[in-house]
């Protein structure tokens, strides 16, 4: 979301030279979330040239309705909001039966406890750290207790489930991030606005 997009070919290449493991690719449509962003034709674009796995985050009402869409132009994470889908368990089992990996994403006030019975079907949990919809915002933090009752849930459950965190994540916060227990940090506005966005990726990689 905060990429350049008159430049998108050489922000995809900047992140294939960078040591950023996935993209991360915001859908918005403007229902679920005030925000419009782009959908399926910019990711056909973007995986013509990217090198690393997509992230697909959908920030859309109804996401069991475009599953197959995003899974045919080459998604291979596909997450979903609990929020925004009726049966998640039906709507996770179809991401897994089109070959991607069914993650979900609970909004800042959404309880990590609604996961308790699915944390085994989740190849990830997205923690949104702001209101969802716009680039640019400030971590909110209850977003680091979230982290801590999340990492619990998963380690009494002995299940791999990857923590994401999504919204507001720079070079400050990250350390903290990961030591609450997060696996995988999105960053947007602190990379591609940084004077040297290949720079503070590897920063970030290589926070310990
Ligand atoms: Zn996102």
């Amino acid at each position: 979301l905060a990429a350049d997009f008159s430049n998108l070919k050489s922000e995809v290449t900047m992140v294939n030279n960078s040591e950023a493991d996935w993209f991360h690719l915001d859908v918005m449509d403007g229902i679920f979330v005030p925000n419009i962003s782009y959908g399926i034709q910019i990711i056909k674009s973007i995986k013509q040239y990217a090198k690393k796995p997509l992230d697909v985050h959908l920030m859309i009402h109804k996401p069991e309705r475009y599953i197959k869409d995003f899974a045919n132009i080459g998604a291979d994470i596909i997450s979903i909001h609990y929020e925004a889908t009726i049966h998640l368990h039906r709507t996770l089992t179809q991401i897994e039966d089109v070959g991607c990996k069914p993650s979900v994403v609970l909004n800042l006030t959404t309880p990590v406890s609604v996961l308790e019975d699915i944390i085994d079907k989740c190849y990830m949990v997205l923690l949104m750290s702001i209101n969802p919809g716009f680039g640019g915002q400030k971590m909110e933090e209850i977003t680091y207790k979230k982290i801590e009752k999340l990492r619990k849930m998963i380690d009494t459950n002995n299940s791999n489930t990857l923590i994401e965190i999504d919204g507001g994540v720079n070079l400050k916060n990250a350390k903290k991030l990961i030591d609450c227990g997060a696996d995988v940090l999105v960053a947007g506005s602190s990379v591609f606005k940084s004077k040297n966005p290949i720079d503070t990726i590897s920063e970030l990689k290589n926070i310990n």
